[in-house]
């Protein structure tokens, strides 16, 4: 699959990822737009069904890797499947937008290497593990079984922070993201 730029976004869970990403999307709305992503987790809190995720059921989401539908996809946590569309890529290269992607750690490293120079890899660190259990903690969205879960992810991940082609430390949100800010307009102003 060949076409426009890919901006990936990867980091531990509770690191503040999603908001940055969030942020870029109101600044740059000419430019970028937001792939969503597909999985077999239940909807959360006010999340919407072709918004934040398309929600399949696990057979529904198999049966999609059987049609090669994804262009990534994984088990993130057991028993619960996350991936990325090839249509949702298509969908906004079409409209002459680069893509953005909240996506996790490998598959934000599997994207990189397919799509090599047209891709950039921004991985988001938390200032320490202690305060990405903090914030994890505050979201209220976690059970204390799925935050243990995701800190041991995360203590994983951030091993692998120096395969990324930028990384940004988010201890003050606004200098997080005026630091995204910059990184991107740099990408999408190279040819
Ligand atoms: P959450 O359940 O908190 O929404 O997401 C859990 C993890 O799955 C996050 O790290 C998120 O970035 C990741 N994730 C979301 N969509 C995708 C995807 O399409 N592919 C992969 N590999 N990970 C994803």
């Amino acid at each position: 699959m060949k076409g426009g730029k890919l901006i990936i976004f990867s980091a531990p869970s509770g690191s503040g990822k999603t908001t940055i990403v969030r942020h870029l999307l109101k600044q740059f709305p000419d430019k970028i737009d937001f792939s969503i992503s597909a999985t077999s987790r239940a909807k959360r809190g006010i999340e919407e069904n072709g918004k934040d995720y398309f929600y399949f059921s696990a057979d529904e989401f198999r049966q999609r890797v059987e049609n090669k539908e994804f262009l990534e996809w994984e088990e993130v946590y057991a028993g619960t499947h996350y991936g990325t569309l090839k249509s949702e890529v298509e969908r906004i290269w079409k409209t002459g937008k680069a893509v953005i992607f909240d996506i996790d750690v490998e598959g934000g490293l599997n994207l990189k290497s397919q799509f090599k120079g047209d891709a950039l890899a921004i991985f988001v660190m938390p200032p320490s593990i202690k305060i990405l259990e903090e914030r994890l903690r505050l979201r209220q969205t976690d059970s204390p079984e799925s935050i243990v879960r995701r800190i041991a992810k995360a203590e994983k991940e951030l091993k692998t922070a120096e395969l990324f082609d930028v990384f940004i430390i988010n201890e003050v949100l606004e200098e997080a993201c005026k630091k995204a800010e910059e990184v991107v307009l740099n990408f999408l102003r190279k040819r």
